[in-house]
């Protein structure tokens, strides 16, 4: 993959005693394979390398104390620049008006689950949107949405008399005001591919219903198509933005890295699994950070604040704050953390953790925290406040009791001795103002 291909290339660079002009270029050649086998377009990876490499080779990184480290940072610095700025307002107009968002896509991108998702996130905003269904291509794409919608409870708009998606806006966007609803997404057809006469229909709509932002959808798993498609809907409808979905999985990341550098429109959102509180702003510092496997604290900590437990936040919060953090606390941390989602992509983003977790798959991470659960349960209450006590009769003590190896009780404690400290820190501003710091 993307980050351990970067990874063995910033591992040369690391392992250079002293960086020459040769071995940098060593290190930067790996950077570039890594890019073109992550599938982000040759373009832009000559573009990229350019830059780095004019940055890398300068007197001031070779002639600096780490080398190596600075062309990290400047790799991180023009990924972000590759991918960013991000506006990630919708432009919603004010109270009292309507706002029209016109949705786009290939067919079987994420249009459909993407409107639901969209139309979940602008309620809990207390906005009143209203889905349209405008695809007529597929009897059955009335009905997704209609069950969208109902799980949401969100009121949605159809036509079945007429096969003219045009008709279908126009009259939804009209009817909006009466049906009391103040953001119109629409969810119009798609095609296997860019063909002219789904162009033309989209054409028309934007002729006929003027939206206000009109945002193409396109499938992260899908590499360079999702960048020539975005080229190609921009050309004819001029895009606001871009929703990449599927990035969660093993999506190669190359797509979300080419896009506004291809097309000049940026990833507003991303889609990270098929329910529909998976969407998320998309942030070019964090896909950077991912893609160079730096984990992502802030993701992770933005997710943390929706969804634990308050309470139980500010309770460890004090623990932490006092530098009394447990293995009961750790164990707390770990169901916690799973409750987020799935286990190894939330541990993931955990600097240090995803390479820990190694080839664990869902079902080993859920059998692991139950065997994590057994040890810690097996220990006393000292133990679990001061591991550190464990010696190698205690260990062998708390492994049967457990029915497990000794080395899987070591293996615990150092996993422990790894997230005390940043749990420790994370606390040392106060858990509740570094959420909100990190928010801004
Ligand atoms: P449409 O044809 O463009 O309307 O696509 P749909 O909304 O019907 O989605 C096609 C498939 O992709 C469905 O199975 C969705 O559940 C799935 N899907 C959509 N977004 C995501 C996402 O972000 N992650 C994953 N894993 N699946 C998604
Ligand atoms: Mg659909």
């Amino acid at each position: 993959a993307l980050q351990e291909n970067l990874g063995a290339a910033f591992k040369t660079l690391r392992g250079q005693g002293k960086l020459t002009e040769g071995n940098m270029r060593d290190g930067l050649k790996l950077v570039e394979k890594a890019l073109l086998e992550a599938d982000v377009s040759y373009e832009v990876v000559r573009t990229f390398m350019k830059r780095v490499g004019e940055q890398a080779l300068g007197e001031k990184v070779l002639g600096s104390l780490r080398p190596n480290e600075q062309v990290i940072g400047i790799v991180y610095q023009e990924l972000v620049n590759l991918m960013g700025p991000v506006d990630h307002s919708l432009h919603l107009k004010g109270k009292g008006d309507v706002t029209v968002l016109m949705m786009c896509g290939l067919q079987g991108s994420g249009k459909t689950t993407t409107c639901g998702k969209l139309g979940k996130m602008l309620k809990a905003n207390g906005r009143r949107p209203l889905l349209v269904a405008a695809d007529l291509q597929r009897p059955a794409a009335i009905d997704q949405l209609h069950v969208l919608g109902e799980q949401l409870d969100i009121p949605v708009f159809s036509d079945r008399t007429t096969q003219d998606p045009v008709k279908v806006t126009a009259n939804a966007v009209e009817r909006a005001k009466k049906l009391e609803a103040d953001v119109v997404i629409l969810d119009t057809a798609g095609r296997l591919h860019i063909d002219s006469e789904l162009m033309d229909q989209l054409k028309r709509i934007d002729q006929r219903c003027h939206p206000d932002q009109i945002y193409l959808v396109v499938d992260g798993m899908t590499g360079q198509d999702a960048v020539n498609s975005a080229k190609a809907f921009n050309e004819a409808l001029e895009l606001d933005g871009v929703i990449m979905t599927k990035l969660d999985g093993d999506a190669r990341g190359g797509a979300a890295i080419s896009v506004k550098e291809v097309t000049g429109v940026p990833l507003k959102f991303m889609g990270t699994g098929e329910h529909l509180e998976n969407l998320e702003p998309f942030h070019p510092e964090r896909m950077a950070g991912r893609i160079l496997g730096q984990g992502d604290m802030m993701s992770l900590v933005e997710k943390a604040q929706q969804e634990f437990d308050q309470d139980e936040a500010k309770r460890l919060e004090e623990q932490l704050a006092k530098g009394e953090f447990t293995l009961d606390d750790f164990l707390k941390q770990m169901q916690q953390i799973k409750r987020l989602g799935p286990m190894k992509k939330v541990l993931g983003m955990i600097p240090g953790m995803g390479s820990m977790l190694g080839d664990l798959d869902e079902l080993d991470a859920e059998g692991d925290l139950r065997r994590l659960q057994g040890i810690i349960h097996s220990m006393t209450l000292n133990e679990r406040r001061k591991p550190k006590t464990i010696d190698q009769s205690r260990r062998r003590r708390i492994a049967a009791g457990a029915g497990v190896e000794p080395s899987a009780v070591n293996d615990l404690v150092k996993q422990f001795d790894t997230i005390a400290p940043i749990m420790t820190a994370m606390a040392g501003k106060g858990m509740g103002d570094r959420m909100k710091m990190m928010k801004q």
